[in-house]
């Protein structure tokens, strides 16, 4: 790892709704490890650059203006000494966004390609080279969007071994591309609860992407909550913004709009209307995302 994480904080959440109820309720702080290579992000890409080093090949990615992946790519790759491209969906804005202004401080050289034309690339993400040939190095390693390959999820699994200490019943965590998700039912023990909170709408292809990440789609201990994504990706209700307020000014625990609020307001929903037993141990991953927050009107946020 570039970075420490076997210190990983373990904070429980003092919420009356969860202590009326006699719950643990814990969030492993992965958001603590680093401001930009935070969460799950860092621990998607650890074989990935792992395999970089080894053959010294220059790295190419995939993501949006606010892509937290391509932060972290970014950011990873200045600290490892590899130089990085990132492919970045639509036109070059006439001003660039504070999370591609940091992937070029960086380091990353930046190419923008249309939304069409990442649409094809994307869909062909997990092949070999060929497609991305004119914009990059022969011989990069190429990581896809949101690290979504099989490599991904082994490093998303290391999540699992450094929070075993909490002893949860239930593991919880954002869905996005279904990788971090991957790793987590690939060490959690079948006792284990996992959760799966999906931050886009009609995200009905889960399975699918475990049978590709992981190679095994039936886990009797998935639970999928599909209620949650506050109308889809990167969208958000004043609600959502005022429940994030609320999280930090009893708890001092800062999430982001995109994928931790939706996540931790599920939990609080589901402790309110008696989903989990008295007693259990609930562990909800704090994936980080928080630089994501930037995209926010300037004042939404009292932190
Ligand atoms: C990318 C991201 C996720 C989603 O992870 P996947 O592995 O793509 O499902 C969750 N939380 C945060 C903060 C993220 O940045």
């Amino acid at each position: 790892m570039l970075f420490d994480t076997t210190h990983i904080a373990i904070d429980e959440l003092k919420a009356a709704e969860s202590r009326e109820r006699n719950i643990g309720l814990m969030v492993a702080r992965l958001d603590k490890i680093h401001p930009v290579v935070s969460g799950n992000k860092l621990f998607k890409l650890h074989y990935f650059l792992e395999e970089a080093l080894l053959h010294n090949k220059p790295v190419v990615t995939f993501g949006g203006a606010y892509s937290n992946h391509l932060a972290a790519t970014a950011y990873a790759c200045r600290e490892a000494g590899l130089p990085c491209t990132g492919i970045v969906r639509g036109e070059a804005p006439a001003r660039l966004s504070p999370t591609l202004q940091g992937c070029i401080q960086d380091g990353m050289k930046l190419i923008f390609i249309s939304r069409e034309e990442y649409g094809r690339m994307s869909a062909n993400m997990n092949g070999s080279a060929d497609s991305y040939r004119e914009a990059i190095e022969v011989n990069s390693l190429i990581i896809p969007e949101g690290g979504y390959h099989p490599l991904g999820a082994r490093g998303a699994s290391l999540i699992t071994d450094l929070t075993a200490k909490a002893g949860a019943d239930y593991i919880i965590t954002a869905v996005g591309t279904a990788t971090t998700l991957a790793g987590i039912l690939l060490k959690a023990s079948p006792h284990q609860q996992v959760i799966a909170i999906p931050v886009l709408k009609n995200f009905t292809d889960i399975h699918e992407r475990l049978l590709y990440l992981n190679g095994q789609m039936d886990y009797k201990n998935l639970h999928i909550w599909n209620e949650y994504h506050f109308g889809g990706y990167a969208k958000k209700t004043p609600e959502l913004i005022q429940f994030m307020n609320e999280l930090y000014s009893q708890f001092g625990l800062p999430t982001d709009f995109v994928y931790t609020a939706k996540m931790l307001f599920a939990v609080m929903d589901k402790i309110k209307n008696n989903y989990f037993p008295p007693g259990c141990r609930i562990l909800c991953l704090h994936t980080g995302g928080l630089q994501g927050n930037q995209s926010l009107p300037g004042g939404s946020l009292i932190f």
